[in-house]
């Protein structure tokens, strides 16, 4: 590749694409409903291609949210407090970005403050900000942890991910009971095997518990 080539590349890359108009969005679900077999134009299919696009607009929110500002403007001081702050269960959906097929999960989170502390809503709105976009689940529990790593500057952060993928369930190699767990430990729980294990053991992962799939 010569160096003109190359450069018309590095552009191309660099330009963020232009967001498609809603007509378009729609008219590119009136082409799937095409490629699947099926006609756009019969009555049934009528409204599809506008409720599709709606529920894009739902399913991936994300991308129109900032998870640092939304941390930052919320933040408390500890007041002392000096234990594991512990969220778990925060049930999520998201999207795989390799078949945009959904991701049904639950997010555990603990960390352990130094001064600040943030409402336990703002987590689980943080985990639905990262779930809320086209994602890869270990991408995703790393940005959980990173954020509030960043924002809150803790003596550590702990996030476990537990998704099903419906990309390897309902397709591929169908395997409908498996499920994908995920892990980021910063600081002590990363340093300190008893830190860590007091957040696992709270977390009560599903395989523990031997329950079928609640999620
Ligand atoms: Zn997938």
């Amino acid at each position: 590749m010569n160096d003109a080539v190359e450069a018309r590349h590095r552009k191309a890359k660099a330009k963020p694409s232009a967001r498609p108009s809603r007509e378009q969005a729609e008219e590119a679900v009136r082409v799937l409903l095409r490629w699947a077999g099926d006609e756009p134009e019969r009555e049934g299919l009528d409204g599809t291609p506008a409720r599709v696009v709606r529920a894009y607009e739902e399913w991936f929110a994300g991308y129109g949210e900032d998870p640092t500002d939304m941390l930052q403007r919320t933040f408390e001081e500890a007041g002392g407090y000096d234990e594991i702050v512990l969220l778990r269960d925060i049930r999520f959906e998201s999207h795989c970005e390799h078949h945009m097929a959904p991701i049904i999960g639950r997010a555990h989170i603990g960390y352990l403050p130094r001064n600040r502390v943030v409402g336990i809503s703002k987590l689980a709105r943080l985990v639905e900000v990262y779930a809320k976009r086209l994602q890869i689940q270990e991408r995703m529990t790393a940005e959980i942890a990173n954020t509030i790593d960043r924002v809150l500057n803790p003596h550590g952060v702990a996030v476990v991910i537990e998704g099903t993928h419906t990309c390897m369930t309902t397709r591929g190699v169908h395997k409908s009971q498996a499920t994908m767990v995920t892990s980021r430990m910063l600081g002590v729980f990363r340093d300190h095997a008893e830190t860590r294990q007091e957040f696992l053991s709270a977390i009560d992962l599903r395989g523990n518990r031997g329950a079928p799939a609640s999620i």
